[in-house]
C-alpha cells in the first residue's frame, strides 16, 4: 500500500512542478499533451477525445494560457476566443483587476467559517441590489448557472405555495434535475424522465401561449407559481423574441399572481448591450438568476436576486436553501470586481457599440453567400450566424478553427454558430475575425 502512495506523491508533484513553471521544454510540453489525452481517454470521458478528433484537424490542442480576448494553446497557438466560454468572459480572460482582488483575497481568506458573519457577501449583496433593475433587493450566492435556477424554482414554490411552473421551448437552464425539468432540449432531458413534476413548455416568443397556459392551470386548479424564461435564448440559438414579449409576460404574472423569473445567466452582465438584457424592455423580473460572467471569467459564482416579498419564508429560516461554497469570499471578491470593472470601462456600451459594428459585417457577409448563411442575429456581443444545413455550420466552425478563431459550432449542433467573444475585444481583433470568417465563407461556398 505505501509503495501505491509513493508512486502518488511522486507523480502529483511532478504534476505540480509543472503547474508553478514559468516555461515548459519541448519534451515537457509533449509530455502534458500525452498525459492529458491517456487522462481523458482512461479517467474523463473518451467520448471528447472523440468528438475533438471531428471538429478539429489537430485534435491534441491542449490550451495553456489566456489574456485579455484570446487564449494560446500549449504549442503557442493564438485563438481569437469567439466562443467566451458561452459568455464567461465579459471583462475578458484574467483581467488584472478581477486577478488582484482574487489573490488578494487568497492571501488573507480563502473559504468563509460558514458560522461568523462574512463579509464580502454582505458587500457583494450590495453591489448586485444596486445595479439590478427595480426592487430586486435580496441576493442567494450560488456556483453555477444550474444551481442559480435550482434557488430560484425553490424560492418561487416556497413564496407563493404554488407548484407549476410555464418554461419555453428551446430554452436553458442548466442540467441539475430541477433546472433541467425547465430546460426544452429533448436529448438532454429523456434519458432522465420522469422530472420535477408541474412543468408546462409552451413557444418561446410568443405571451399567448404563455397566457393559455396560466389560464388552463388556473382553471384546472394547478395554479402556477412561476413563469421562467431567458430574455435572449442563447444556447437555443441567439433568439430574440418580439419587443414586446417580457413587458407582457411580466403583466400577465401579475395578474395571474405568478412569479416571473428571468434567466439571464448568459445574458446578464453586459453582454447584450446593458447590464441586463430584461432593461431592454424596462421589465423587472421577481427572481433574476445570474452566473457565467458574474465571476469575472475568474472565479465561479452564480446569484439568484430576488424582490423582498419572496425573502419572507427564508428570513424565517435561513436554512430553508443552503450552500457550503456558494459565496465563498475568493468567489465574491471575484464578483465585486467584475461589477467594478464593467462599469468602469463602460463594458455594456461598448458592447452595444462593438455587437452593432459586428452585425453589420455580418449581415454584409450573409448578403455576399445566400447559400450557405441562411440569417444573422443578434443584441450586443450576443450573436447568433444561422446556417442553411448543419453541415455547412460545422464546416464553417472547423475553417474558422484552423484560422485561429473559437466559435461554438459541434457536428451534430452547428446549424447556428453563436458569437460571444469578451466584451473588451478590440477594433483590429473584430476585424481580424471578419476577415477570417470571410475566408472561410467563400472556401466553403466554393466547395457547394
Ligand atoms: C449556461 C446557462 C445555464 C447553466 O449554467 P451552468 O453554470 O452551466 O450550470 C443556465 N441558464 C442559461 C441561460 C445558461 O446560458
Amino acid at each position: 500500500m505505501s509503495k501505491k502512495y509513493d508512486g502518488i506523491i511522486a507523480q502529483s508533484q511532478r504534476y505540480l512542478d509543472m503547474i508553478s513553471k514559468e516555461e515548459l521544454t519541448h519534451e515537457e510540453k509533449e509530455w502534458v499533451v500525452k498525459e492529458t489525452v491517456d487522462g481523458f481517454r482512461e479517467n474523463v470521458n473518451p467520448g471528447f477525445l472523440d468528438y475533438r478528433k471531428s471538429v478539429s484537424t489537430d485534435y491534441t490542442s491542449v490550451e495553456w494560457r489566456d489574456s485579455g480576448s484570446s487564449f494560446t494553446d500549449i504549442w503557442g497557438k493564438e485563438f481569437i476566443d469567439c466562443l467566451g466560454g458561452y459568455g464567461i468572459y465579459n471583462v475578458g480572460h484574467r483581467h488584472p483587476k478581477v486577478m488582484k482582488a482574487v489573490l488578494d483575497q487568497l492571501k488573507r481568506q480563502s473559504l468563509h467559517s460558514q458560522e461568523l458573519l462574512d463579509p464580502l457577501r454582505a458587500l457583494l449583496a450590495k453591489l448586485v441590489g444596486a445595479i439590478t433593475p427595480g426592487d430586486l433587493q435580496y441576493a442567494f450566492f450560488v456556483n453555477s448557472g444550474t444551481e442559480a435556477v435550482e434557488a430560484s424554482l425553490k424560492f418561487a414554490k416556497m413564496s407563493t405555495g404554488r407548484r407549476s411552473f410555464i418554461a419555453a421551448t428551446r430554452a436553458f437552464h442548466g442540467k441539475s434535475l430541477g433546472s433541467l425539468t425547465a430546460t426544452a432540449k429533448g436529448v438532454f432531458r429523456k434519458p432522465f424522465l420522469p422530472l420535477v413534476p408541474g412543468f408546462h413548455h409552451v413557444p418561446y416568443g410568443s405571451a399567448e401561449a404563455v397566457e393559455m397556459m396560466l389560464e388552463s392551470c388556473a382553471f384546472i386548479g394547478e395554479d402556477v407559481a412561476a413563469v421562467i424564461v431567458e430574455p435572449i435564448q442563447g444556447e437555443g440559438g441567439v433568439i430574440i423574441p418580439p419587443d414586446d414579449y417580457l413587458p407582457r409576460l411580466r403583466e400577465l404574472c401579475d395578474r395571474y399572481g405568478a412569479l416571473l423569473i428571468l434567466d439571464e445567466v448568459q445574458t446578464g452582465m453586459g453582454r447584450t448591450g446593458k447590464m441586463f438584457a430584461c432593461e431592454h424592455s424596462n421589465v423587472v423580473p421577481d427572481i433574476i438568476c445570474l452566473a457565467k460572467a458574474f465571476g469575472g471569467g475568474v472565479m465561479p459564482i452564480g446569484a439568484t436576486v430576488a424582490r423582498k416579498p419572496i425573502w419572507e419564508k427564508l428570513v424565517d429560516n435561513p436554512f430553508l436553501h443552503t450552500t457550503t461554497f456558494g459565496g465563498n469570499p475568493v468567489c465574491c471578491a471575484a464578483a465585486i470586481a467584475s461589477i467594478n470593472v464593467l462599469l468602469e470601462e463602460k463594458l455594456p456600451e461598448r458592447s452595444a457599440e462593438s455587437g452593432a459594428y459586428m452585425l453589420g459585417k455580418l449581415y454584409q457577409l450573409a448578403e455576399t453567400y445566400p447559400a450557405v448563411v441562411d440569417e444573422v442575429r443578434g443584441r450586443g456581443l450576443m450573436i447568433g450566424i444561422e446556417f442553411l444545413t448543419n453541415e455547412l455550420g460545422y464546416e464553417v466552425a472547423k475553417g474558422l478553427f484552423a484560422r485561429g478563431v473559437l466559435v461554438a459550432g459541434t457536428l451534430i449542433n452547428a446549424k447556428s454558430i453563436r458569437i460571444e467573444p469578451p466584451l473588451i475585444i478590440s477594433k483590429e481583433q473584430q476585424d481580424q475575425v471578419i476577415e477570417r470568417l470571410s475566408d472561410t465563407l467563400k472556401e466553403v461556398n466554393a466547395g457547394l
